[in-house]
């Protein structure tokens, strides 16, 4: 597993992407970065105009005026679109993780804890770029309030710098223990060996460090939430299920369907104590969810044999 150093590397990767697709020109960051990019630059700018080359350093720096300011918030949310789509293949590792984890051999399960360190690898790099989102917020915060802002580029560093370190101070338990994901992540694992059987809080898989105090304890209670595979209108395990958009309810495609007896219209959502209203329309095949529950169906049988084969022992 890579440090932290790497994570930040990475980051520092897909802000430079953000930027270069936002149209700022690559040459002239770097530029002011010197090394290799400062020559090619220069090279570029003599190569097209070699009577005055343009240095941006010839520049006085500009307050950044009003309209700018409200560009920050769009530079924050190219952050967190770029975390969003780390955060993508996060369902896929949990059911990859789980489908080792029913092999159970040594080699799977070595595996299984490979995928958990890219997991919090992943986290690592969300937890960095979210970090770079929040320097843009606090700059733009000041700026709102009437602050001049100068020097945007070593505001922007510093900020940033601060916020990273923040992110880094933090446990193991602070980084991952409530990120849904995660623990989306070790409940398929967990669910592996324990087939609908919750799953204790995850600060049970995560031991606790010094500068993880017994207050925050409280709010980390969250243990893994087990999918419960049952249709709420068969009351037997989904099939074919189908998942609301509006309100992520899932239901057996035949049941669903009669439901709505062949209307177009809105409902309100079968599922007990959900308010949501949604049409057939709404309803989509949810393939991870058939696959998950073939997966806990296979578990439930291996259980039995298990202890079927226990008993014959005995
Ligand atoms: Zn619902």
């Amino acid at each position: 597993m890579s440090d932290i150093e790497d994570d930040a590397g990475t980051s520092r990767q897909i802000k430079d992407d953000v930027e270069d697709s936002y149209g700022e020109p690559v040459s002239r960051k770097r530029a002011k970065k010197g090394g290799k990019g400062k020559r090619s630059a220069r090279k570029e700018a003599e190569d097209n105009d070699s009577d005055e080359a343009i240095e941006v350093t010839n520049f006085p720096d500009q307050p950044l005026k009003r309209d700018q300011i409200g560009k920050l918030l769009g530079l924050a949310e190219d952050w967190e679109k770029v975390a969003e789509i780390i955060k993508r293949p996060f369902p896929k590792y949990g059911m990859a993780a789980g489908g080792l984890a029913d092999l159970g051999d040594e080699d799977a399960i070595e595996k299984v804890d490979e995928i958990d360190g890219y997991m919090r690898e992943s986290l690592d790099v969300i937890g960095v770029i979210k970090a770079h989102a929040n320097a843009l917020n606090v700059i733009r915060q000041s700026g709102l309030q009437g602050q001049d802002i100068e020097q945007v580029e070593a505001l922007y560093a510093k900020t940033a710098k601060t916020t990273v370190a923040d992110y880094k101070k933090k446990t193991t338990r602070q980084k991952y223990a409530k990120e849904e994901a995660y623990v989306a992540f070790k409940s398929s694992i967990w669910e592996s060996k324990h087939p609908g059987i919750p799953m204790p809080p995850i600060t049970e898989q995560i031991p606790r460090e010094k500068a993880d105090n017994s207050d925050e304890d409280d709010d980390l209670e969250v243990g893994g939430v087990t999918q419960n595979y049952l249709c709420p209108l068969t009351l037997t395990l989904l099939a074919d299920p189908y998942t609301s958009i509006a309100c992520g309810h899932s239901f057996s495609a035949a049941a669903i369907t009669a439901t709505f007896g062949g209307s177009n219209g809105l409902r309100k959502c079968p599922a007990a104590g959900c308010n949501k209203q949604f049409s057939l329309a709404h309803c989509k095949p949810d393939k991870d969810l058939a696959k998950k529950v073939k997966a806990y169906k296979r578990r439930m049988e291996r259980n039995r044999e298990d202890s079927d084969a226990e008993e014959v022992v005995d």
